[in-house]
């Protein structure tokens, strides 16, 4: 694996493999890699693409800087992991390499009724910054194939639209979640939660398979109520529990067989928020 810290000498590298014909899968992180990460790695493997990984910590898409602050750092780890999954190509750079002319100045994108609802309502600048970070560690690598977690379902619709405004013919490949045994969704803030949160956290997915198994019969405000309502006895802060459809978010009161729908969940474990979701 080639690590690279500039921007300028990994273009050169990925200009010059490209045109001896080979052609490059992206997996953008912010580090602390786990299996669902890997399994992003493995996809574009899998395509034949020499796999780049990106992990930069993007500050401008913390909203809340304490959690930046907090956000978790493993480096050693992350190239150990990176190793084991054949990762071609890391890309290791300092905020002065992603935004040369100061993270004031990184340019931003119009979302509209994307960056307005569920993070984006909950998160405010979250997708800007998203935006900004994307749109340049795109023009960076220019790759053919861009791999991206259904984990971060939002994000995934904020990043096809920012191709589109951007004009960029990459292909977005939309990988599923990769959970641990008890279904919660693999995360870096998960490393963050104590051992009793942790077991608690589980209660997010099982929220999520209710509000799956109720869809045939069930009102979603009855699943709704029951899922707050469980949260809530447990101790964890219920931020939204959302039907939306699918193709553009647009939020659901209720379920709407025949629309091909995505259930979305967040919620604070202790001082940990966390996002899953579930296609029904
Ligand atoms: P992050 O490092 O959290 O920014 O995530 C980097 C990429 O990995 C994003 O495209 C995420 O959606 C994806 N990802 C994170 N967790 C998972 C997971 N549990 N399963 C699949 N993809 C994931």
């Amino acid at each position: 694996m080639i690590i690279f810290k500039k921007s300028a000498d990994l273009s050169e590298y990925l200009l010059q493999q490209q045109a001896s014909g080979r052609t490059v899968g992206f997996v953008p992180t912010m580090g602390a890699l786990h299996a669902g990460h890997t399994s992003l790695i493995a996809l574009s493997k899998a395509d034949g693409a020499l796999t780049v990984c990106s992990v930069f910590v993007n500050p401008t898409q913390f909203n809340d800087k304490n959690d930046l602050e907090k956000y978790p750092v493993s480096t050693d780890a992350d190239i150990e992991l990176l190793l084991q999954a054949g990762c071609d190509v890391l890309f290791l750079p300092p905020v002065s390499e992603v935004y040369p002319g100061g993270e004031d100045n990184a340019a931003t994108f119009d979302f509209g009724y994307l960056d307005t609802v569920l993070e984006g309502a909950n998160r405010p600048g979250h997708f800007r910054g998203v935006g900004q970070v994307m749109a340049r560690l795109l023009s960076i690598v220019a790759p053919q194939r861009l791999y991206m977690g259904q984990k971060d379902y939002q994000q995934c619709m904020i990043v096809r639209r920012l191709l589109q405004l951007t004009g960029n013919t990459a292909e977005l490949i939309i990988c599923p979640i990769v959970r641990e045994p008890d279904g919660l969704a693999m995360s870096s803030r998960n490393r963050r939660l104590t051992e009793p949160q942790r077991v608690l956290a589980a209660i997010l997915y099982q929220c999520l398979v209710s509000v799956q198994a109720q869809q045939e019969n069930g009102s979603f405000a009855r699943v709704h109520k029951e899922c707050n309502d469980l949260m809530k006895a447990k101790g964890i802060e219920p931020e939204y529990v959302s039907l939306a459809r699918a193709a553009d978010l647009s939020l659901l009161t209720d379920y709407s067989p025949g629309t091909p729908t995505v259930a979305l969940i967040a919620a604070r474990v202790g001082s940990i928020r966390l996002i899953d979701n579930m296609l029904l």
